[in-house]
């Protein structure tokens, strides 16, 4: 009721493609960029075969090499601030390592990315609404990792082997009892937060993260409660998916990977295949991500992209 588009929005994936500049590494070794624009909208890409043949691919949007990440927070803004009307909401970077997830929702200090601007804006919402709302920001930070889940925000390091397990609350929602949720009021006092909660990954840059933003909201029209989350995920390179050359750990760890981002695709497609039966709890992310992974709406290009998603998966 308070935003129109939320309304649109809900129930809905959205697909968005973001193509990274070429780095200085790869244009002294004469990289060409696989990626055109020429002619095309901004919802589309084409990628260019060794053939030279041209191949089309449709998304919700396009970020081209030369998009901010102010731009690219434009897109995602309406989306993210629906959790402040109740809506369980979900983001994730999906590609392989080296792509730009964690530039895309980390970014870095004179760049700041999906997540602290998410953060930004949550704050700018709730104080809009002061008059007649009242809102409570928590921010936990949840690191899956050879399908375990990690407190990232567990000071002492002595309790982070602590063992955590997704319950189902009374209300039907996923929760994870015992997990840190910090009280936020300010984005400085969240930067903070997120920079401690980095320090302590497992793998930092190819382990499944997840990090999560609850907000609970009040309105104090008719002191009805809700409480809805924000997840927003830097999920493990999907490279790794399949390889089997390498051995111990790394092998173990890569299996894991292949599983949850294979049960990831397997969530995805039954979503978008209307399918009576969806898989949730095939992995521990996709468990977690269960509430706010449902019941979509789809728009009609979104089949085809979810299928590429999915196969993307499967074959890498
Ligand atoms: P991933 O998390 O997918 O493995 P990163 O986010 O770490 O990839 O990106 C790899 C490198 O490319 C980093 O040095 C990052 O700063 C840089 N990079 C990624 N995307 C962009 C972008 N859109 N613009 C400029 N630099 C980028
Ligand atoms: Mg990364």
């Amino acid at each position: 009721r308070l935003y129109n588009e939320v309304i649109e929005l809900k129930g809905n994936i959205r697909v968005f493609c973001r193509c990274r500049p070429l780095n200085q590494a790869e244009v002294e070794k004469g990289c060409n960029d696989v990626a055109e624009f020429d002619s095309c909208q901004d919802n589309e890409l084409h990628i260019l075969s060794a053939d030279s043949s041209k191949k089309p691919f449709k998304f919700d949007h396009v970020f081209r090499p030369d998009d901010n990440q102010e731009v690219v927070f434009a897109e995602t803004k309406p989306i993210v601030t629906s959790v402040l009307d109740g809506y369980n909401v979900c983001i994730f970077a999906y590609g392989q390592t080296g792509t730009g997830k964690t530039f895309t929702m980390e970014g870095t200090p004179e760049n700041r990315g999906v997540n602290y601007l998410t953060l930004e804006e949550l704050f700018r919402v709730s104080e809009e609404r002061r008059g007649f709302m009242k809102y409570e920001l928590f921010v936990s930070m949840l690191e899956v990792y050879n399908e375990k889940l990690r407190d990232l925000l567990v000071l002492n390091p002595s309790e982070t082997s602590k063992r955590l397990e997704i319950k189902q609350a009374a209300d039907g929602t996923q929760e994870v009892p015992g997990l840190v949720e910090s009280h936020v009021s300010s984005t400085d006092e969240v930067w903070k937060i997120l920079q401690s909660g980095n320090c302590i990954r497992s793998v930092g840059s190819t382990s499944a993260n997840e990090q999560s933003s609850r907000s609970h909201w009040e309105s104090l029209i008719d002191g009805q409660k809700t409480r809805s989350h924000l997840w927003l995920v830097d999920l493990a390179g999907s490279e790794r998916v399949g390889k089997i050359e390498v051995e111990g750990e790394r092998l173990k760890e890569s299996q894991f990977i292949n599983k949850s981002l294979s049960a990831l695709g397997d969530v995805i497609s039954a979503l978008a295949s209307k399918s009576s039966h969806v898989p949730y709890r095939n992995s521990k992310l996709t468990h977690l991500l269960q509430n706010s992974l449902g019941e979509p709406l789809f728009p009609s290009d979104l089949g085809e992209t979810l299928c590429s998603l999915n196969f993307a998966t499967r074959v890498r």
